[in-house]
């Protein structure tokens, strides 16, 4: 049996972890952070930091094949791993994906439809940006940002200082807000060979800037339904994508428009593991490894809820509930903002 290298081993890694083992192939998982989620269900190494090449190496050369739960992974880790090993998804996905100016370049080169979007490095870029896109906008740092975290809403030019300064001088890209009717995601899945599979896109809301639930199936017309898998579709084949995507899209009057890609399981596709034969995490260990994809046919109505900081105190409750699936992550420490767990509840 092969083994699977996962950098990262916070509750993705986890997921596929688990995932992994019940297709009887080992995980090895790489994190800097003793008494990561992951710990309780893989291997772990926790010796070294991502500057640690001859640690990469050695993790490297002890599995078969190497993908990662985030995608800020640094391009020198990258380098040391890809040396010995192959990592899927590929480089390519990752370069797109880390910076969001670069995403929104690669996207629209793709023809496919963005909010209106320029790069801000001070004053002047952002005062030039805001006249040509005009407000509401939204400022975001180009790098790390997630859970909102790194972006600042610009409603009138007299948002302009504090939004900079919300920036602590990091590059940063000015987005024009879209008007948007609902915010709904495709994970979408491409194996070694180029076989294309979608989930039924889900209908995704967010509070505080953290996806709070997924409801499937997300209320959308046929032809939109049709159009989400095509531009799906479009950015794996474009980018020789192997393994899960999450494609982030906003629902307008005028048609899609993409929001952000993430290279990796994500978290709008977690009411797979209750309302697929085959869940996102075990399609993803399925591509990387080689192997065929699996049956991502949906056959329940789901809502996935997000168990965020003290929600998780509810945990023995929602274990009494019926027609609900509990995932809780094993964090010992339950913070404001933190991701504890999530239960999925199958609908009608
Ligand atoms: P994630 O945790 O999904 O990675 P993130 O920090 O990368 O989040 P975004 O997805 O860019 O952040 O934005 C978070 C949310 O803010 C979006 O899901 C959407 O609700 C809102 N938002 C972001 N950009 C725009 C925009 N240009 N127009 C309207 N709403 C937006
Ligand atoms: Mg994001
Ligand atoms: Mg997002």
């Amino acid at each position: 049996g092969s083994t699977i290298g996962i950098l990262g081993g916070g509750q993705l890694g986890r997921m596929l972890a688990v995932a992994a083992s019940r297709l009887g192939l080992r995980t090895h998982i790489f994190d800097p952070i003793e008494g990561a989620p992951a710990g309780d269900v893989a291997h772990v190494v926790t010796t070294a930091g991502y500057d640690d090449e001859s640690a990469l190496s050695a993790f490297a050369r002890s599995v078969d094949v190497v993908t990662y739960e985030f995608e800020n992974i640094p391009t020198e880790a990258l380098d040391a791993i890809e040396a010995i090993r192959p990592i899927r998804p590929g480089r390519e996905a990752l370069r797109v994906s880390q910076d969001r100016l670069t995403e929104k370049d690669y996207l629209s080169g793709l023809g496919l439809r963005t909010a209106p979007y320029a790069a801000v490095d001070d004053t002047a870029s952002l005062k030039e940006a805001l006249d040509r896109i005009g407000t509401p906008a939204i400022l975001k740092t180009r790098r790390f940002g997630y859970d909102g975290k790194g972006q600042a809403r610009i409603g009138s030019p007299a948002d302009t200082d504090s939004a900079l300064a919300a920036m602590n001088g990091a590059p940063a890209i000015l987005e024009g807000h879209v008007a948007f009717d609902r915010e709904v995601s495709v994970i979408a899945a491409r194996s070694l060979g180029g076989a294309v599979a979608c989930y039924d896109p889900g209908e995704n809301v967010h509070e505080g800037g953290i996806l709070r639930t997924t409801t499937v199936p997300a209320r959308l017309n046929t032809a939109q339904r049709t159009d989400a898998a095509l531009l799906a579709g479009r950015i794996l084949n474009a980018l020789d994508y192997v393994g899960v995507v999450g494609v982030e899209l906003f629902v307008t009057a005028q048609g899609l428009v993409v929001n952000e890609i993430a290279p990796r399981v994500h978290n709008s596709g977690h009411w797979t593991q209750n309302g697929c034969t085959v869940d996102q995490f075990e399609q993803h260990i399925r591509a990387i490894a080689g192997w065929p994809l699996g049956d991502g046919q949906r056959y329940a109505d789901v809502e996935m809820q997000n168990l965020i900081g003290d929600d998780a105190d509810r945990a023995l409750d929602l274990a009494q509930e019926p027609r609900a699936a509990l995932h809780l992550y094993g964090k010992a420490e339950a913070r404001p903002g933190r991701k504890m767990g999530h239960v999925n509840r199958i609908l009608g």
